[in-house]
């Protein structure tokens, strides 16, 4: 009589990784592609399963994008990939030494590799009235769904904060049919990430579509009545009325777990270009970890990325090192944008003191800005120019000495660009 041996079920210590969206999601997923053969289990906090967030701050607010098509994964993807997905799940502490992680109903889970991919929460408007009811963070999918109901009584919107996710819930509600106001803090739109040329055109822009801009001014108060938000009270005295609001004012990263356990923390989680922590056997991917990118211009760099492109990257790399193959990530970061009908994509960072090349004109609304240093292209922001934003991340990543008159000159086609290092 013959018999069929059972499946030997993989009994090493599994993967755990707390926080399930992109880098999450992306990490699990890389680890299988690349023959990870331990049990994994992905831990979220949230009610839901992963789903993508960009349409959070724009399609589902202006109702182009539906809540069923957000899942980030297929329905089957999960079972398929052995990934054991628990969501409502939340990670209080973590014993590094011991190799175990306490959840919040009491259970300890123990771990061979641990991924904290907790991401970063909204950060709070330190003034009073920010508990108001009609004030809203944007961040999960509940936040998103909170603030387009309001919508649904509200004529008149304050977003405070014009950073990326303030303008482009200021788009998506002004496509909604409300008088938007935003209020930042900054003389000038989105200074942490863009010179003042592209701040200046932004402001423009938002401003020729409706949206009112209130720059240089802080937030001293939320005032209302019967506990409902109504004015937003400026730090020169003046007040805007309004309906509800919505903050954008930043992030934080959820460190918590880290740092109670001891492990090196400076602005997120620092790790290696392969997503290790101080801590052996505990990996940082996402928004919480301050990574170093081996390939950006000027050398390694360290810094803590909120973008989606960063979360899956850094996700990979770290996946190639739990498999055994160690490979960096070895781009340059890139973002993107929808405010209104523009679509903006950035590719590298720029820096104070870059030369700026203008492609084409701004007053058209499409146009690429090439940030060129010591002569060598690091950084391009393109406005409804997808083929330059692509090909420019390729002369980027291969650090190409340009010609700015090459830039500049729209009949010259970027592919015929040669690409090559210095
Ligand atoms: P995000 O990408 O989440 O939008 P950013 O950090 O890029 O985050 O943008 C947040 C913006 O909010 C910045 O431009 C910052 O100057 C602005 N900001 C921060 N605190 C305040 C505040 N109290 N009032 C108005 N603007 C603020």
């Amino acid at each position: 009589m013959s018999r069929t041996a059972a499946p030997k079920a993989n009994t090493a210590a599994p993967l755990v990784i707390v926080g399930a969206s992109y880098a999450g999601t992306q990490l699990a997923a890389s680890a299988r592609e690349l023959g990870f053969d331990a049990p994994i289990v992905l831990l979220g906090e949230e009610r839901h399963a992963p789903y993508q967030r960009p349409p959070l701050s724009k399609g589902l607010l202006t109702g182009k994008t539906s809540v069923d098509t957000l899942a980030l994964r297929g329905p089957d993807f999960f079972t398929d990939n052995a990934i054991d997905l628990q969501t409502g799940r939340r990670a209080v502490s973590l014993d590094a030494a011991a190799r175990t992680l306490r959840l919040d109903d009491g259970a300890t889970l123990r771990y061979g590799s641990l991924a904290l991919a907790t991401g970063a929460r909204c950060r709070t408007l330190p003034v009073s009235g920010a508990d108001l009811a009609g004030v809203h963070n944007l961040r999960t999918l509940d936040d998103a769904l909170g603030i387009s109901d309001a919508l649904g009584s509200a004529s008149r919107a304050c977003v405070i904060g014009g950073g990326f996710i303030g303008l482009e819930v200021a788009s998506a509600l002004a496509a909604r049919g409300a008088a938007v106001t935003v209020v930042e803090s900054q003389e000038r739109l989105l200074a942490r990430s863009f010179p003042a040329l592209m701040s200046n055109y932004l402001a423009g822009a938002h401003r020729q579509r409706g949206v009112d801009l209130v720059l240089g001014r802080g937030v001293r108060a939320l005032t209302g009545e019967a506990d409902r938000v109504q004015h937003v009270e400026l730090d020169d005295g003046s007040r805007i009325g309004c309906d509800m609001v919505v903050l954008g004012i930043g992030v934080t990263p959820n460190v918590e777990l880290a740092r109670q356990a001891g492990i090196a923390c400076d602005n997120g989680i620092l790790t290696d270009a392969l997503g290790r922590s101080s801590a052996p056997g505990v990996i940082a991917v996402g928004d919480v970890a301050n990574t170093t990118l081996p390939a950006m211009p000027g050398g390694p760099t360290r810094m803590r990325l909120e973008s989606i492109q960063a979360a899956n990257d850094g996700a990979r790399a770290a996946a190639s090192a739990l498999a055994g193959k160690p490979q960096p990530f070895d781009g340059v970061p890139w973002f993107w944008s929808d405010q209104h009908a523009l679509k903006l994509q950035m590719a590298g960072l720029p820096q104070p003191g870059d030369e700026a090349v203008l492609r084409g004109d701004m007053q058209t609304d499409r146009f690429s800005l090439f940030y060129l240093r010591d002569g060598v292209l690091v950084a391009a922001h393109s406005v409804n120019r997808p083929a330059e934003h692509m090909h420019s991340r390729k002369l980027i990543a291969a650090r190409t000495r340009i010609d700015p008159r090459l830039l500049q000159d729209a009949s010259v086609d970027l592919k015929s660009i040669p690409r090559s290092s210095p």
